[in-house]
């Protein structure tokens, strides 16, 4: 039937919910590496076919194809038309895909790679950074029911001019939640090479334990304050949709992280979920300035801000490192007196179980005073406590918080 099927991603979910049983399966650019990856992750999905799923499969470009692409348009023009730009990094990910489809072949089972707009993936026009506004699935829906294994390419899609589109860094994430919220998938299993979301970085803390389960908004904080396992706006997008993440290692089978909807049994077994850190991050103190004008510039510069502490004329907030040129030029164009510093780190103990239990903050601020550590900038919500504290004690903090919560304890892994 030639009738096109509209399947906005904000009207489906929990309303038009797919046949049981469809699983979106995402891949990152390690686990599709080399060939011999990418025939490896065709087993997985042929092993979730056999096992009676219908399958979808979420592929990133090949190791750092990306980051290759985007050299080469650097090579050719000092400025690359946006638009260009997308049409030629949106080419790994298909790559990717049509090799992984050769692979399921060979291995006795059907299947069919879509580019981002094949699979209906419509995007606004924001080239770099579109946003997907709706997914039209029913190519993905003909497909499966003709038992087939889809594999669409991440981190595209068509804009409303009929252009290639891309997400953004990472936007094979926000494919793959989209279509499991559009096809009312069971799960978005996120296949990357960590082992799932930890009680702290285990780098940095070798007890630290994977967590078995972390609700939507536990993620954010973490996502937003450090811990990199996943993107900011896929977990957003997630919880808007209510799709259930596992987030697990592509080269085990071993159960990872679920990051879904906050439950007792998460509250119940530990207060905090986890303690992150990051010295990514540039504090700055701008003087006598109006809040509004600020920060509509610094919107409008395109940069993003954090931690925002205001005290009399005085107002200082944090942003991203990476960011710091363009933040101090737009800072320069509002012709205010500023400064700022790179000599701070941001610990944040974070989890759901604070809302009901006191002591939490007395207990981060006793920690931290054994240290000798005073907190420059200390910023809350709901479920999170962040401090700014000097960027060579973080470590220490971590360390320290992490034991004081207990979250070296078994019960800190919310097995249930
Ligand atoms: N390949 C793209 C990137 O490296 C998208 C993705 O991997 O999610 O950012
Ligand atoms: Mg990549």
């Amino acid at each position: 039937m030639a009738t096109t099927q509209f399947e906005g991603v904000p009207a489906v979910t929990g309303e038009a919910p797919g046949p049981s049983g469809t699983v979106v399966m995402k891949f990152g650019g390690t686990s599709v590496a080399e060939t011999g990856r990418i025939k490896a992750v065709a087993q997985r999905l042929v092993a979730a076919r056999e096992a009676g799923n219908r399958v979808v499969a979420v592929l990133s470009a090949m190791g750092d194809t990306t980051d290759e692409l985007l050299r080469l348009a650097n090579e050719v023009s000092p400025t690359p038309v946006p638009r260009e730009v997308d049409m030629l990094i949106s080419v790994g990910e298909r790559v990717s895909c049509a090799l992984c489809a050769m692979a399921i072949h060979d291995l006795g089972q059907e299947a069919i790679s879509l580019t981002g707009s094949q699979a209906g993936i419509v995007t606004d026009t924001v080239h770099g950074r579109a946003k997907i506004v709706d997914v039209r699935a029913r190519r993905i829906h003909e497909a499966l029911d003709a038992d087939r294994i889809v594999l669409v390419a991440g981190f595209q899609g068509v804009s409303t001019d009929y252009d290639v589109t891309t997400l953004g860094r990472g936007g094979s994430n926000l494919t793959a939640v989209a279509l499991a919220a559009a096809l009312g998938a069971d799960a978005c299993e996120m296949y990357t090479d960590v082992e799932g979301v930890f009680t702290a970085d285990p780098r940095v803390v070798p007890t630290a334990r994977k967590l078995h389960a972390v609700s939507y908004e536990e993620m954010l904080e973490m996502a937003a304050s450090g811990a990199k396992v996943l993107q900011l706006r896929s977990v957003e997008l997630a919880r808007n949709h209510g799709v259930k993440v596992h987030v697990r290692s592509s080269f085990s089978d071993a159960p990872g992280t679920w990051i879904r909807e906050e439950d007792e049994r998460m509250l119940e077994k530990a207060i905090i979920s986890g303690v992150t850190h990051t010295i990514e991050e540039s504090v700055y103190r701008v003087d006598r300035i109006d809040a509004a004008r600020l920060f509509e510039a610094l919107s409008d510069a395109g940069v993003s801000v954090d931690t925002i502490v205001q005290t009399g004329p005085e107002i200082v907030f944090s942003g991203p490192s990476s960011e710091a040129a363009d933040t101090s030029a737009a800072l320069d164009r509002l012709g205010v007196s500023w400064t700022s510093r790179d000599d701070l780190g941001k610990v944040s103990v974070i989890g759901a179980g604070m809302k009901t239990h006191p002591g939490v903050a007395g207990r981060t601020f006793s920690t931290l005073a054994q240290l000798g550590i005073a907190p420059e900038i200390v910023a809350t919500s709901p479920i999170k406590i962040a401090c700014f504290v000097d960027r060579d004690r973080v470590e220490d903090a971590v360390r320290s918080l992490h034991s004081a919560f207990d979250l070296d304890a078994e019960e800190a892994a919310r097995a249930h």
